[in-house]
């Protein structure tokens, strides 16, 4: 059965999946479930008011456009995704993965609510923000294309579409916009600030790191089943798209720090971006594009997900282990 097409009757028995990694990503996206008020943020909030105005913008700026984005991950995941799948096991992960995000944005919304913000600026800040609504409409241009009329899975263009897709939402959007994120988030913990919160950040990433692993997974499967779209021209696009979100995020990291903070500022960041940007090559068979060091070494040894984070960011995942992972 081929990963995507239109689904038949057939399509709706998991009892011989096909595509094992999807039921194995399934249960263990189970066994991590998690629930926001499980963390208590009452530390937290007395860290809070001991921070410096540029600390608090950095954390609020992050957490507006984070909150909208899992709802937009779930738009492209019912819109773009969900629909062109014939493998039910997709479908079985794809329904948590979607809880998933929608637990996210509601952990963004706590979060919001309990720390002293002005709401309203900062649920309107992604539709205010430059920075931010040229993120938002990176991600709803892929979809747009997903949702047209004349939209056909099954013709070349159509199975290029769905890889654009993927590559804009799953490897840029979930796999470096939000790394990037967490990094900033994080950092505040190594400085013993937010811990709590940095907890609620820690399952988040979880989650997205088997998002991420799924992405690339879909993605790998798809160029395997359609060799017809293994051309040069057409890696360089990706490249392109990746590259593209690097811009964005870049652009995005001036308004984050306007005037850095401790230990953390734009260019600090951005180096952390090019990084990621480049395993995310890496595991999609790409070659390097930005060749530099990771600066948030400690990122790694920062979370308690140690063996889940370190599948994408300290192994140097080549093409061919990567791709022989994703058969198993
Ligand atoms: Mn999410
Ligand atoms: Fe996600």
């Amino acid at each position: 059965m081929p990963l995507i097409g239109k689904a038949s009757p057939e399509d709706l028995n998991i009892h011989s999946s096909q595509y094992q990694w999807a039921r194995k990503l399934y249960d263990q996206a189970i066994a991590n479930t998690w629930y926001p008020h499980e963390i208590t943020l009452k530390e937290d909030l007395e860290d809070w008011s001991r921070m410096t105005d540029e600390e608090k913008h950095a954390v609020s700026f992050i957490m507006s456009f984070f909150n909208p984005a899992e709802l937009i991950v779930n738009r492209v995941l019912a819109l773009g995704v969900y629909p062109y799948l014939k493998a039910p096991e997709c479908h079985l992960y794809l329904a948590k993965q979607m809880w998933e995000e929608a637990n996210h944005c509601v952990a963004f919304e706590y979060v919001m609510e309990t720390f002293p913000l002005d709401q309203a600026k900062l649920y309107h800040a992604h539709i205010e923000t430059p920075s931010m609504q040229a993120k938002e409409e990176f991600v709803g241009q892929y979809l747009k294309r997903m949702t047209e009329d004349r939209y056909d899975v099954s013709s070349v263009e159509g199975r290029k579409d769905f890889v654009r897709n993927l590559v804009a939402y799953n490897i840029v959007m979930e796999g470096i916009w939000f790394y990037s994120g967490f990094m900033v988030m994080l950092s505040f913990r190594q400085r013993n600030l937010l811990r709590n919160f940095g907890s609620m950040i820690n399952w988040v990433l979880r989650d997205e790191s088997l998002h991420l692993k799924f992405g690339i997974h879909l993605i790998l499967s798809i160029l395997e089943e359609n060799p017809d779209l293994l051309t040069a021209e057409f890696a360089d696009e990706i490249r392109g798209i990746i590259t593209r979100g690097v811009d964005l995020e870049t652009t995005f990291n001036s308004d984050l720090f306007p005037n850095g903070i401790l230990g953390l500022n734009a260019d600090y960041v951005n180096q952390y971006v090019r990084y990621v940007a480049d395993r995310r090559l890496e595991e999609l068979g790409l070659g390097p594009y930005y060749n530099v060091t990771n600066p948030a070494k400690w990122m790694s040894s920062a979370t308690d997900v140690y063996e889940l984070v370190n599948f994408f960011e300290s192994q140097n995942t080549n093409y061919e282990v990567n791709a022989r992972a994703h058969k198993k």
